[in-house]
């Protein structure tokens, strides 16, 4: 057996298996309720079944083009012109994607080379830093306030230097459920001009934002559309996480250089399913109805634990919802998270692992994307503690 303990050196020495496994895991071993990782626990609509199934039968069973099925990236583009008024041109500003994920590792992969500096904001989702990381990049990390999460813009310019390549956004944002104001979008926009930095603006939560605000989209700024991709997700969307499908959009001379990475990483995603959402995606229902599923979600969530001896802090957007636990522990959120899996038989996320330095202040984030029957289950557990 070779021995490579002496001979790896690690490209990404810190990291360790992701806290939504570990959470997971837990959940499964103590048969916990698991509101952890972010998924419903709910079907999706059987006409999605129909559809893929459809499409299977007619013969979408080999590899799909490169860059996507036309008619979904059609679709996409069709979309975002309804909503956010501005054009992708399917042909080359869209690709379809393995999920969000492989869309922003495949973009920080194409643009980052070592000792390029990415800003980040934290808490911030755990799949950005280490694709900076195996890449040779620097992340520089924005850290938000823990309360309203708010973006000190003046902090963010201040940490702008020459070697400033990238900037990654996420709105609605994970895990602390706020969202960016159009103000936000401006001061972004306006931070950037005269720079030929690049912004990802991770948008999968786009379809669930609440309480009648609406989504300041990347693509709705079009200086700061003309140097970003933004990246959607169909596992959000549809209630699909384990078909691992979205896409990215950007500008025509942005998407080449991704594109050349990207067919050399996954070349395509599966065919059946490309095709069975640019159908699906004919009625817009299909995705607005969203806000208003979750919200209600939300609305049982919270108004449940309102008795409890939890501290909320009501989520504007995505469906998590972070909750302070200064009232019932001291004990760090891991801890307490694992806690609350042993001993009480709920998981959730404790998010200084999200932090800059693991900073704490014991919060930790449940998922509402589940039946009314669990979430009410959760509530009982949650109004004991
Ligand atoms: N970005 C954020 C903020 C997320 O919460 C997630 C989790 N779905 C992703 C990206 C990854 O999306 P996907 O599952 O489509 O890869
Ligand atoms: N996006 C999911 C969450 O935030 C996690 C997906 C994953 O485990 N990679 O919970």
């Amino acid at each position: 057996m070779p021995n490579f303990d002496h001979r790896i050196t690690s490209k990404l020495p810190n990291v360790k298996t992701t806290i939504f496994t570990t959470m997971g895991q837990l959940a499964h071993k103590y048969q916990a309720l698991n509101l952890s990782q972010g998924f419903p626990n709910f079907d999706p609509d059987p006409e999605l079944f129909q559809l893929v199934t459809q499409a299977m039968r007619d013969g979408y069973n080999q590899y799909a083009p490169m860059a996507g099925v036309m008619e979904l990236r059609e679709m996409i583009s069709q979309k975002i012109g309804q909503l956010y008024d501005r054009h992708y041109h399917p042909e080359n500003e869209i690709t379809i994607t393995v999920g969000a994920t492989q869309a922003i590792f495949t973009i920080i992969t194409t643009f980052i080379r070592p000792m390029d500096e990415v800003i980040v904001f934290k808490p911030v989702y755990d799949c950005y830093e280490p694709a900076i990381e195996v890449n040779g990049g620097i992340s520089v990390p924005v850290q938000l306030n823990n309360l309203d999460f708010k973006v000190d813009w003046d902090e963010f310019r201040s940490k702008i230097t020459p070697r400033t390549k990238m900037v990654i956004i996420n709105n609605p944002h994970n895990p602390s459920g706020t969202i960016l104001s159009e103000m936000d979008m401006l001061e972004l926009q306006h931070s950037l001009k005269g720079t030929d930095i690049i912004v990802i603006s991770d948008e999968v939560y786009e379809h669930i934002v609440f309480d009648g605000e609406v989504h300041e989209s990347a693509a709705k700024y079009e200086d700061l559309s003309n140097r970003t991709f933004i990246c959607g997700s169909f596992g959000k969307t549809f209630h699909i996480t384990g078909w691992k499908i979205g896409y990215c959009t950007g500008p025509a001379e942005l998407m080449r250089e991704f594109r050349k990475t990207h067919q050399f990483n996954v070349f395509c995603v599966d065919h059946a399913v490309q095709k069975a959402l640019a159908t699906y995606l004919r009625e817009p229902q299909h995705y607005l109805q969203l806000n208003q599923l979750y919200q209600d979600k939300r609305n049982l969530f919270v108004s449940g634990i309102s008795n409890s001896r939890f501290k909320a802090k009501v989520c504007q957007g995505t469906y998590f919802q972070l909750l302070d636990y200064n009232a019932i522990s001291n004990a760090g959120d891991e801890d307490f998270a694992e806690q609350l899996v042993r001993e009480h038989g709920i998981a959730c996320i404790p998010i200084s692992s999200f932090n800059t330095n693991g900073l704490d202040k014991h919060l930790v984030r449940f998922c509402f994307a589940k039946t009314d029957e669990t979430l009410e289950k959760a509530i009982g557990i949650l109004c004991k503690l």
